[in-house]
């Protein structure tokens, strides 16, 4: 094991991958071509959405999801601090307001009763939506979300860029995977490398709501629309009815999504066969992220927390494995600090960031890999 650096999340890409991008680069289209919608549907299938739109990432998916429901300058968005930053810029790229609740102790989710709390601390209409988070691969229960947001007139975007796969099971006793719309306005998925369906660069918006999807389609490309044809106009013809944006996904990485996505269910269930194993070398020893009932987690990560963290950290490292941390609290950095989130009341999201430690969690990760990783683990909290 010693000479191998073993890290906490890796792409895999196959001979079925590479061929599926050879045949595309050789074919007549490499951007928006057959394969685009292709992966649209086949994504929308998979997850059980009505509609899918494929963009270059998941940050421009975030971008025009809070433009298609309409956020204008100074409305007010409610996220969670334990998450890429990118769940919150969108906000910021509209000219809109970030205020964080606090997470779940446990679950590392946005709580819904801070949530709750803040909503009710602040008059009627204060809020526009809110975006909840499925960090680690863990489905927020968006039914008890939904709730809240209808009595409050409020929009959700599902961040589910670490979920593709999971799903909780609902009060009716149906499973309703992350990102399907049931129960939020939006969906938006990742697929960076380091994420469960890599293209390079790409993500995926998703919904039920035709409206939405109809904006989302436009935005993405400059706001033209083609809809007004009439016999006077030729092939020419489009309108540009609003200002939009060039946010495409190409035919080269949507054929890769395609056959990344094929083998997405075999790869969450070998995540939380990896899972499994972590949770009981660590029973009773060193505390991890608590998977509520009803749920399926897609583990993108696998997170524990202990005492010393950048010890162990830096522990891990000397013995060649680079774990991660997931993630410095949003609030807590730099640009957000100067425009004022510093101070909010988020101790648990604090506490959580001073003991988080993500370790090694990627199909491909090998059983006696998995081993010495938790022998580490196990050697730096029992000294
Ligand atoms: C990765 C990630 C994003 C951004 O995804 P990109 O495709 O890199 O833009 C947004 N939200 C969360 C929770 C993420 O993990």
């Amino acid at each position: 094991m010693k000479d191998k650096i073993i890290p906490y999340g890796k792409q895999d890409i196959t001979h079925e991958d590479i061929n599926a991008v050879v045949n595309t680069l050789t074919s007549d289209f490499l951007t928006q071509g057959p394969k685009v919608k292709e992966f649209e549907d086949k994504f929308a299938t998979y997850i059980g959405s009505k509609y899918a739109v494929a963009v270059n990432n998941a940050t421009s998916g975030l971008h025009l999801s809070v433009l298609a429901l309409g956020l204008k300058e100074g409305e007010r968005v409610i996220t969670t601090p334990i998450t890429f930053a990118a769940s919150a810029n969108c906000v910021r790229f509209a000219g809109g307001e970030v205020w964080f609740a606090d997470i779940d102790p446990n679950t590392y989710l946005l709580s819904i009763e801070k949530t709750k709390e803040l909503i009710e601390s602040k008059p009627k209409g204060f809020f526009k939506g809110i975006i909840p988070v499925d960090f680690a691969g863990l489905p927020v229960n968006l039914e008890s979300f939904k709730d809240l947001a209808k009595e409050h007139n409020l929009w959700i975007i599902e961040d589910a860029c670490h979920a593709p796969g999971g799903y909780f099971i609902d009060t009716k006793g149906n499973k309703q995977f992350c990102g399907n719309g049931k129960y939020a306005d939006i969906g938006v998925f990742s697929f960076h490398p380091v994420k469960h369906i890599a293209c390079g660069e790409g993500g995926m918006v998703t919904t039920n709501n035709e409206e939405l999807y109809k904006r989302l389609s436009s935005l993405r490309t400059h706001g033209i629309t083609k809809e007004n044809m009439s016999e006077n106009h030729g092939g020419w013809f489009y309108e540009m009815q609003e200002l939009g944006f060039n946010y495409r996904l190409t035919d080269i990485q949507s054929a890769l999504g395609i056959t990344q996505l094929s083998k997405n269910d075999k790869r969450v269930e070998k995540r939380n066969e990896i899972a499994e194993k972590y949770k009981a070398a660590f029973e009773g020893r060193v505390k991890y992220q608590v998977l509520p009932n009803n749920c399926y987690n897609a583990h993108h990560l696998f997170v524990i927390e202990v005492d010393d963290r950048k010890g162990l950290y830096d522990f891990l490292l000397k013995h060649q494995i680079y774990s991660q941390i997931h993630y410095i609290p949003i609030h807590a950095l730099p640009y957000y600090k100067k425009i004022g989130y510093k101070d909010a009341n988020l101790s648990n999201s604090e506490k959580y960031y001073s003991r988080c430690i993500s370790l090694p969690m990627y199909p491909t990760l090998k059983e006696d890999e998995q081993e010495y990783v938790i022998s580490k683990v196990l050697e730096f909290v029992n000294e």
